[in-house]
């Protein structure tokens, strides 16, 4: 068994401890949190052991929380930490984990050089493989990336040209906006999208350009993607429908909008509302020539959790991992219903 530990227990933290406990493979050491809100005491309360700064242990205990014992600690007993801290955070508890010797996984808020190389499983998970230090991209990235790869299967992808429409916020982050207002992500092009892609398929000739949006539900992504070769709508629909972690949303379903995504998540039962596949909308495929265009939306909050579970196991020197996740977690292909 992997002994995995998960540093940083908020949005993505807390995801992939759960998907964690749900491997055959791994087992969850424990997670870190620096203060005892509600997230520290449903983790506490399902069982989850808590490991804390050395300082906050009695602020834990105040709050009816027994904590395992140090952040420290708890990368001591690990065999693999998750770091899903913020932005930067990840950066600087990298110095510990080397200190440690201990194989660390980073989140796509980090600066691309805070790992050995950028990971998305569909791309290069076996480039990955006995890598220690891993940054899994971006929500964004590994939307862009599964889909680019898929399409690349078909005939090798050329160029791409992609709009990023972002959601503003999570939907626990209750002070973050706009409320009000369409913002450029920035407005100088390219956007930074393009160049997180570039990480992991270096030669790529990709430009993106991105626009955040007053909503907190989903992302969306238009694409248009210029292949080497002449194919058909058919043959870019029979890849997409076969491939795992995408999900075609057929136009009969009468689903048009993030907003009927996360409802059909939550009337199949989906923990959280969580849909880690690419939901590309069926109508949206079209194909003139070389060219592949496509509308897909993104649950910022559950995608990048398996390619996370996958870059545990690469960095454990696992050769295969892909189908192990997607049946552990459920992860669908096909038609999205
Ligand atoms: P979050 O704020 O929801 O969670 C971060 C957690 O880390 C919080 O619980 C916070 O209390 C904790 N934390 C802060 N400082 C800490 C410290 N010193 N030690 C231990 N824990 C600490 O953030 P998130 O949205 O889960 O993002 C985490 C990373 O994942 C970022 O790099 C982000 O860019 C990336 N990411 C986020 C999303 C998303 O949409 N939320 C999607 C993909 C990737």
């Amino acid at each position: 068994m992997i002994k995995v530990s998960v540093n940083g227990y908020g949005t993505i933290g807390k995801r992939v401890a759960d998907a964690t406990l749900k491997q055959p493979d791994m087992e969850l050491v424990g997670v870190a949190k620096t203060s005892p809100n509600y997230e520290a005491m449903v983790a506490f309360k399902r069982g989850m052991r808590i490991f804390v700064p050395k300082e906050s242990k009695d602020k834990f205990i105040g709050a009816g929380i027994e904590p395992s014992g140090t952040i420290d600690e708890m990368i001591d007993e690990s065999d693999v930490v998750v770091d899903a801290t913020p932005n930067g955070v990840g950066a600087e508890y990298k110095k510990i984990y080397v200190e440690k010797g201990k194989p660390a996984l980073f989140q796509g808020g980090e600066k691309s050089n805070v790992g050995e190389m950028s990971f998305s499983a569909l791309c290069n998970y076996h480039e990955a493989v006995g890598k220690k230090y891993l940054r899994v991209v971006s929500c964004n990235t590994t939307a862009m990336l599964r889909s680019i790869c898929t399409v690349n299967k078909v005939s090798q992808v050329k160029k791409v040209r992609g709009t990023v429409i972002r959601r503003a916020a999570d939907p626990k982050e209750y002070k973050k906006g706009p409320i009000n207002a369409l913002v450029p992500d920035p407005a100088s092009v390219p956007s930074h999208h393009a160049k997180d892609v570039n990480t992991v398929l270096k030669d790529l000739d990709i430009i993106t350009m991105a626009v955040i949006s007053p909503t907190n539900l989903m992302h969306m992504h238009l694409l248009d993607i210029e292949l080497e070769k002449e194919v058909t709508r058919e043959e870019i629909l029979k890849q997409v429908l076969s491939t795992p972690r995408l999900v075609v949303v057929p136009g009969k379903t009468g689903i048009n909008s993030t907003a009927e995504l996360v409802e059909l998540a939550r009337d199949l039962g989906r923990e959280r509302n969580d849909m880690p596949e690419v939901m590309i909308f069926e109508d949206s495929i079209y194909v003139k020539g070389k060219e592949v265009f496509m509308m897909y939306a993104v649950h910022q909050e559950s995608i990048v959790v398996p390619e996370n579970i996958d870059a545990v196991r690469a960095v454990s020197g696992i050769r295969e991992s892909i189908d192990v996740t997607n049946t552990s977690m459920g992860i669908r292909k096909g038609y999205i219903i």
